[in-house]
């Protein structure tokens, strides 16, 4: 009895000293382990090369202005058809008029959408818009208002990105379908009471059809103005009013990458109304990388000799990592 009791006092005697040194043991080892699955894996990069991109850019004012309905926008569109096909990807044109108000007139217009891995139903989108306005209505000299203004990169700079982004579509790692789309119409305005997003509320409405087939949009991040001087992307307030979790996702990877443009701990100045209101109303959840604060917007100088590398880099590398990350 005796020694039976002391033999279990011994067992449990050492058990308690196992556990002791287990938790006292200096922890960096296992520290290490817990960590090692904690800490992301490097981001995955491509060589995106922001200058070729601003010859794109370039390219695409070259081409002259290009508001809906126009022979410029025409110009625009087999440009680009032509360039997304030859980098593999799956081009179609969503077609549908839309009509001005102010002046009653109604313009074709047309989305581009260029699909990366076609075949996946579940999906992202990473858009912009390609219309430019008919006026510069920015302009502090009254008599330079109506006249024509090549909207580098309020408009240009989106395209030029997806342009380059394309040329890496083999290389771009996502679980995901990836369609890059180019809206018509968002700003086919004249005066105030004139509509602005034809173009993405077209695919909105299109999406919801799509989903009949199948086809799922986990979110969508809409490039406005990514490519002024010096630019900044502060947290867009619709943005996170309405897609919080994908501010969230975007911002921690330009953090964890340095890319000092995004502005996690600013919100914009006023919540603005762009192409990604109509997403989030369709029920995608989508963010606006936009630099408001780019001093040209809406003005003739608006040109490719106001634009840098820099934002597009930025853009470039944080899209890329995410979405090599996003499940
Ligand atoms: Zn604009």
């Amino acid at each position: 009895m005796t020694s039976r009791w002391l033999w279990g006092a011994g067992l449990m005697g050492t058990l308690v000293c196992v556990f002791l040194a287990w938790r006292w043991w200096p922890q960096e080892s296992r520290a290490d382990a817990f960590a090692q699955d904690r800490v992301p894996a490097p981001a995955h990069q491509v060589p995106f090369d922001s200058q070729r991109a601003l010859k794109d850019l370039s390219a695409i004012c070259a081409i002259g202005t290009r508001v809906s309905g126009s022979a410029g926008m025409q110009k625009q569109q087999e440009m680009l058809e032509k360039h997304f096909k030859a980098q593999g990807l799956d081009v179609s044109f969503q077609r549908f008029q839309a009509t001005r108000k102010s002046t009653r007139t109604t313009v074709e217009m047309a989305n581009l959408i260029a699909r990366i891995n076609p075949e996946k139903q579940n999906r992202i989108i990473l858009c912009t818009h390609y219309d430019t306005r008919p006026r510069a209505d920015q302009e502090t000299d009254r008599a330079k208002r109506d006249a024509p203004f090549l909207s580098a990169n309020d408009g240009g700079s989106g395209v030029a990105f997806l342009m380059e982004l394309a040329r890496h579509a083999k290389s771009i790692k996502c679980v995901y379908g990836i369609d890059l789309v180019c809206f018509d119409g968002e700003e086919f305005v004249l005066d105030q009471e004139d509509d602005y997003f034809h173009g993405s509320r077209h695919f909105a409405t299109r999406a919801r059809l799509d989903a009949q087939r199948g086809i799922r949009y986990r979110c969508a991040v809409l490039l406005d103005m990514i490519a002024g001087k010096n630019p900044r992307f502060p947290i867009e307030q619709n943005s996170w009013f309405k897609a919080p979790r994908l501010v969230e996702e975007i911002y921690t990877t330009a953090i964890e990458l340095k890319a000092t443009s995004f502005q996690a701990n600013k919100y914009s100045s006023t919540p603005v109304e762009d192409d990604h209101v109509p997403l989030n109303n369709g029920g995608i959840p989508a963010i606006d990388l936009i630099d408001f604060d780019y001093p040209h917007w809406h003005k003739m100088s608006d040109t490719p000799e106001n634009c840098a590398p820099e934002g597009l880099d930025q853009v470039s590398r944080v899209l890329v990592a995410w979405m090599d990350r996003i499940r």
